[in-house]
């Protein structure tokens, strides 16, 4: 054996916003910058500035228990904690705790089977979102998606004197983009169907912060399931010499979402 082989699959999708302010929740006051500035760069650097879109997960993740709620399927909610010191439930009707699946038949339901809790891992990996802006003419890093990135400057003006109390920047970004989902281990047929169909309703909910401002429209454009091969070894100056061998299992996919 002179190279690693690893068999997987995989869900690419591709998708389009006209203007979304992704973060970790909303930040109130401040200085807000909605996406993670990567590496350090200096004035001279000539590479240009990557960043990476956050909140993915946690949209399809809100996307899921939307869903379920809608289809009345009982699903586990985001936090492990079941109600307050006082007594006060946290959990909407319809969800269970983070990971308390129907305890007794231990039988867990779709949303835990996908994507796990502390103590179980998720079955689904998301492919970090890197994007660059398109003003940007230099040398695009593998993995790297271009895209429209912008600040919106605004400030808060006091009543009267209209004199600036408050200024702050909220990063955006606009256009196409793709998200790539890693499969861990084989899905159900269920599963996958309750996954494509959770990536078909996400729209429904808009992404980031903004969302009642108009920020966030997504549109799903295309969905593939993808069975990848990938090998790796050395040549023989002992470079690493990759190969990745995709296929699109369309069939597959059409037979999930009736599942
Ligand atoms: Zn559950």
């Amino acid at each position: 054996m002179n190279q690693v082989n690893r068999k997987y699959k995989r869900l690419v999708i591709k998708m389009e916003t006209p203007i979304a302010k992704t973060g970790n929740g909303p930040a109130v006051g401040g200085k807000i910058n909605n996406l993670l500035l990567l590496g350090n760069l200096t004035k001279n650097s000539s590479e240009g500035k990557k960043y990476l879109v956050k909140g993915l997960r946690g949209w399809i993740n809100h996307a899921m228990m939307t869903l379920a709620k809608e289809e009345g399927v009982e699903v586990c909610h985001t936090s492990e904690k079941t109600e307050t010191q006082k007594g006060v439930s946290l959990l909407p009707e319809g969800f269970h705790a983070a990971g308390k699946c129907n305890e007794e038949e231990e039988e867990e339901c779709l949303k835990h089977k996908l994507m796990g809790s502390f103590r179980k891992p998720s079955k689904i990996q998301f492919e970090p979102v890197i994007i660059i802006s398109n003003y940007y003419k230099g040398k695009i890093p593998n993995g790297v998606q271009v895209m429209h990135i912008a600040t919106e400057k605004r400030n808060a003006l006091k009543q009267h004197t209209k004199e600036a109390i408050q200024d702050f920047g909220e990063r955006y970004f606009a256009g196409e983009f793709t998200l790539t989902i890693n499969f861990r281990e084989e899905l159900s047929q269920e599963e996958l169907g309750f996954l494509l169909k959770t990536i078909l309703y996400a729209p429904e909910l808009r992404l980031g912060a903004a969302g009642n401002n108009g920020a966030g429209k997504v549109t799903i454009k295309e969905v593939h399931l993808q069975q990848v091969e990938r090998s790796r070894g050395f040549n023989a100056q002992g470079k690493v010499v990759e190969e990745e061998k995709t296929r699109n299992l369309h069939k597959e996919m059409r037979e999930a979402m009736n599942a």
